[in-house]
């Protein structure tokens, strides 16, 4: 009586045309969630690249009884993005096999309560770090851990406590190590600490560093995590490094002080933007930026007053999304309140299917705003200044990479 937790493929609908540059992740929650059934199977149709016929292959000589399908990636927005895919599989595996197949969109067990990741159950050769992760390294090999679920804060455009049904809560920082630790013994060293937000000035992350630092790895390790404005300092910042952080993601979201301190909790000045940017680098730690355009006090120069922030701080590495409006989040009750049109479909949630659905702000169409965002990408990332920079911190070719990810059409797709 095998039961298959399978995750959908939908790296093509996701990333279309640059589906060739991000990551593949390791399926964490799916992969525990499969350890608490003691005869079950783990298959990953994107890493395993395979369609729902290549699927049927698979299981064939499994003699599965059940499947599960878990629709989501490493970051709960997935799960909304995967639903459709996850409901079409099941219908085509009811058929197919006459079985029981369960989906679930959210988190049906308890992560915390599941111990280490068992990696034996993945193939995990097949996992690629992001592009940016990996410049100035020599592979490419992916995994991913985490050190609590859920988050502290309460952002009006996110829906992580929908997908956790849990708040904040931190894991034991021993199988932490033990997770990086089994990594690193596959030869695995780039690595996602999946945590909404990890760098929090709090006892249970220092724990979890000092656990990390404890073994030996740190010069090893190339961590990448989440971060806020408002929750690191330099005394952090140094145990992340000492840890094997080499890279920290800053939600900074808009350069508008006003636009921004209306729709994200924890307001900063753009003053202290700049000092924890130059405080993350000075502790040899690389910047992420995330940025959005389309917030609904968002018009053009709010848009242009954000790009040439993130020109100025010129961080390593920028993701510059649209403003997305997910189920569950404070954003799709005002939306929704507000009579916009929001997206339904995973297509229409995916920043860059071509049926990606752009929500309008107060002052400019949906499309206004996609077409700013796809415009800033190739403005921020041909800039001489930022890859002559690149060059320099990461090595000869860098620059070269970076032209050809710009290179990649991704307009063409309307
Ligand atoms: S800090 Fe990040 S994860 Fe937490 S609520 Fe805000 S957007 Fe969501």
């Amino acid at each position: 009586m095998t039961t298959a937790f399978i995750k959908p493929n939908t790296k093509a609908v996701q990333y279309g045309r640059v589906a060739g540059l991000s990551a593949i992740e390791p399926p964490v929650w799916l992969t525990l969630f499969s350890q608490t059934e003691p005869d079950s199977r783990v298959i990953d149709m994107e890493a395993e690249d395979l369609d729902p016929a290549g699927l049927l292959a698979r299981l064939a000589p499994m003699g599965i009884s059940r499947a599960v399908i878990l629709a989501t990636g490493s970051h709960p927005s997935a799960h909304v993005q995967q639903a459709d895919a996850a409901q079409a599989l099941k219908t085509f595996l009811g058929a197919a096999l006459a079985i029981p197949v369960e989906v679930f969109d959210r988190l049906p067990f308890d992560p915390l309560a599941t111990g280490t990741i068992d990696w034996d159950r993945l193939s995990v050769e097949k996992y690629r770090a992001h592009n940016w992760h990996a410049w100035g390294r020599n592979d490419h090999a992916y995994g991913a851990t985490f050190a609590s679920v859920s988050c502290p804060f309460g952002c009006d455009f996110c829906c992580v406590k929908d997908f956790y049904h849990s708040g904040y809560r931190q894991r034991d920082p021993a199988l932490v190590a033990m997770d990086v630790r089994a990594l690193a013994g596959r030869g695995i060293t780039n690595i996602k600490m999946m945590d909404e937000l990890f760098a929090v000035d709090n006892p249970g992350v220092h724990a979890v560093c000092d656990a990390l630092a404890a073994t030996g790895l740190g010069e090893r390790l190339n961590i990448w995590a989440y971060a806020r404005i408002d929750t690191v300092n330099p005394v952090l910042l140094a145990k992340l490094r000492a840890a094997g952080v080499r890279w920290l993601a800053y939600g900074i979201e808009s350069g508008d002080e006003r636009v921004r301190s209306a729709a994200v909790k924890g307001k900063f000045s753009n003053a202290r933007v700049r000092e924890v940017v130059a405080m993350t680098r000075d502790a040899g730690i690389h910047v992420l930026g995330n940025f959005m355009f389309g917030f609904w006090d968002d018009d053009r120069s709010s848009m242009e007053a954000t790009l040439s922030l993130a020109g100025d701080l010129m961080c390593e590495y920028v993701n510059f999304y649209c403003v997305t409006v997910y189920p569950g989040s404070k954003l799709y009750a005002d939306m929704k309140a507000r009579g916009v049109d929001l997206p339904v479909s995973g297509e229409e949630y995916a920043q860059m299917s071509p049926r990606f659905k752009p929500v309008p702000t107060a002052h400019l169409s949906g499309e206004d705003v996609l077409r700013f965002r796809d415009a800033a990408f190739g403005r921020y990332f041909n800039d001489a200044r930022y890859l002559a920079m690149m060059e320099r911190v990461f090595g000869a070719g860098t620059a070269a990479a970076i032209r050809a990810m710009c290179a990649i059409d991704i307009r063409s797709r309307r």
